[in-house]
């Protein structure tokens, strides 16, 4: 299918609220986490538990903590688990029509006693290879926010000695560390070979329902990816922790056009400008 004729495919799909047709355009999922994407259904065949996701609004990050202990920690430990949630993200990424995905494990995932790096990155790489050759996969590589410098340092150092990783994910509690304490983080980075955005073409990477639950934007009505996206900024939409918020890109694209904030000709726009790469570069 050329692009011209998607674009009318998805935007008769939105303003009709067709989910499925809106699944069946190719998209990007350029924020979601390790475990994140997993699709509940195959889930749900694969160890018969129901993951039922947030519904109302959390009050802070501990919330969303305890919840995914809960609910998901002991399903994905260990390297079944692992193992799993992998093919789990695989799988939801196929159903939400997503042709490009970012994810990939945390530096701490090294103390885990599951392999080494190379050993991890095979690991992913084989199951996307035997499960979804069709989405072009991006290694993420996530920093959690909570955790000490030093510790980030230590276990970020092995998975930048292999050279696969095209972008950092800085996750979790904004409110836990100021960015500025992550600055030798992507220094590193970059030292390493990692390629960077110049300031002025920075695409922003959004996820309205993740930033509702999370409860740092009260309505999606009031979210600021429409003042962003009016500034003439390049903004992104995606799913965050569907198997958490209960919403692939399929369903936040629709709930955008439903309450108003875009129109369809706008929200394709943005579903084409996760496809590629701004100016051929990777994005973080
Ligand atoms: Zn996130």
């Amino acid at each position: 299918m050329n692009s011209a004729a998607t674009t009318d495919d998805f935007c008769a799909a939105i303003s009709r609220g067709d989910l499925h047709a809106v699944r069946a355009c190719p998209k990007a999922d350029l924020h979601t986490h390790g475990f994140a994407k997993a699709d509940r259904e195959y889930i749900r065949e694969k160890t018969g538990r129901d993951v039922e996701p947030i519904k109302t609004p959390l009050t802070s990050m501990d919330d969303m903590h305890a919840w995914t202990q809960a609910n998901l920690a002991e399903m994905f430990a260990g390297s079944q688990g692992r193992a799993l949630a992998i093919e789990a993200n695989f799988v939801g990424a196929l159903k939400d029509g997503v042709t490009r995905i970012e994810f990939g494990d945390d530096v701490w995932m090294v103390t885990r006693g599951l392999g080494s790096p190379r050993e991890l990155v095979d690991s992913i790489r084989q199951t996307h290879a035997r499960m979804a050759r069709s989405v072009e996969w991006i290694p993420q590589l996530g920093l959690s926010r909570h955790c000490p410098l030093s510790a980030l340092q230590e276990w970020m150092a092995p998975w930048l000695d292999l050279g696969f990783h095209t972008v950092l994910d800085l996750s979790g509690d904004e409110l836990a560390q100021p960015i500025e304490v992550f600055k030798p983080l992507y220094r590193a980075a970059k030292n390493k070979g990692m390629r960077f955005l110049a300031d002025h073409q920075i695409r922003l990477n959004i996820c309205p329902t993740s930033n509702i639950l999370l409860g740092r934007v009260a309505r999606l009505q009031d979210h600021p990816i429409r003042k962003l996206f009016d500034a003439g900024v390049i903004v992104t939409v995606n799913s965050d922790d569907a198997i958490v918020f209960g919403a692939g890109v399929s369903e936040e694209l629709l709930s955008l056009y439903q309450v108003g904030v875009f129109t369809a000709e706008e929200l394709d726009q943005i579903r084409r400008w996760g496809l590629h790469d701004v100016l051929g570069k990777q994005f973080i």
